[in-house]
């Protein structure tokens, strides 16, 4: 299981190599229950981030990313993403970023701000209030939107997309003081439709999960990052995405 798990990694570094290298988390804590991968303790989150600083790089948000790229100058920088709005991420994960100056995108559901997330199967685990997303967002990190109430927005009517996608960035702006620049495709799911509901909502780019193809700049994939990824399997993805960037002639990490 666990070299099934790193052989992905390292795949998803290969396929994902010509765009920018960004990395999804879910839960930063420790938890007794796990069935969906999506926690990771704060022990080896602060491992992996040490892996990067290890290699040069530099861990930011998306926006960050984006912004970097768009100026030439995104060599060096890894994006961090943390979904669905844990509370544990801002106890953990927070502090653990501060410490290596790095900085991360957290992607927050509009209709559930202080809720859980039910629409996992098992025990709810909590999800951020008001003053945990100012607590992120006052350290200068970002906030982006992950929905309303996350929802697989492929193939849905477009009140639902208006709801999801428009409505969540309002909240959001109402709350931040500024409308969220990024939006996170719940499950990973879209379509062609729901990339222009983000870009007609006002957004300037969205992260997805992985894609063989680059999609542009409202579906940028990302790499599953968990538990079971050492220092090791994080510098063994690195090496892999940096060397099918020097065969592909590009070198923005
Ligand atoms: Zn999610």
């Amino acid at each position: 299981m666990t070299e099934a798990l790193t052989q992905d990694l390292v795949a998803a570094g290969r396929r994902t190599a010509h765009l920018p290298l960004i990395m999804m988390y879910h839960s930063v804590g420790v938890r007794s229950h796990d069935p969906n991968n999506l926690v990771v303790t704060p022990d080896r989150f602060e491992e992996q981030m040490a892996a990067l600083k290890r290699r040069g790089l530099r861990g930011v948000s998306v926006a960050e990313l984006v912004a970097a790229r768009a100026a030439g100058s995104a060599r060096g920088l890894v994006g961090l993403t943390f979904d669905d709005g844990y509370t544990d991420v801002v106890e953990n994960a927070l502090p653990i970023l501060q410490s290596f100056g790095f900085s991360g995108t957290f992607y927050i559901l509009a209709g559930r701000i202080g809720g859980a997330n039910e629409w996992d199967e098992g025990t709810p685990w909590p999800l951020v209030d008001e003053a945990g997303i100012r607590r992120w967002a006052d350290a200068g990190f970002e906030v982006g939107s992950h929905g309303m109430m996350h929802v697989a927005l492929a193939g849905v009517e477009p009140d639902v997309l208006r709801r999801e996608v428009a409505d969540s960035r309002e909240k959001l702006a109402g709350l931040l003081g500024k409308p969220p620049s990024g939006y996170c495709y719940a499950y990973g799911s879209m379509d062609a439709a729901a990339r222009s509901a983000v870009a007609e909502a006002g957004y300037d780019h969205a992260t997805a999960v992985i894609s063989r193809v680059s999609l542009g700049p409202y579906a940028l994939p990302r790499i599953w990052i968990g538990q079971v990824h050492t220092s090791k399997h994080i510098l063994k993805m690195l090496y892999t995405y940096r060397l099918h960037r020097r065969i592909s002639g590009r070198h923005a990490l």
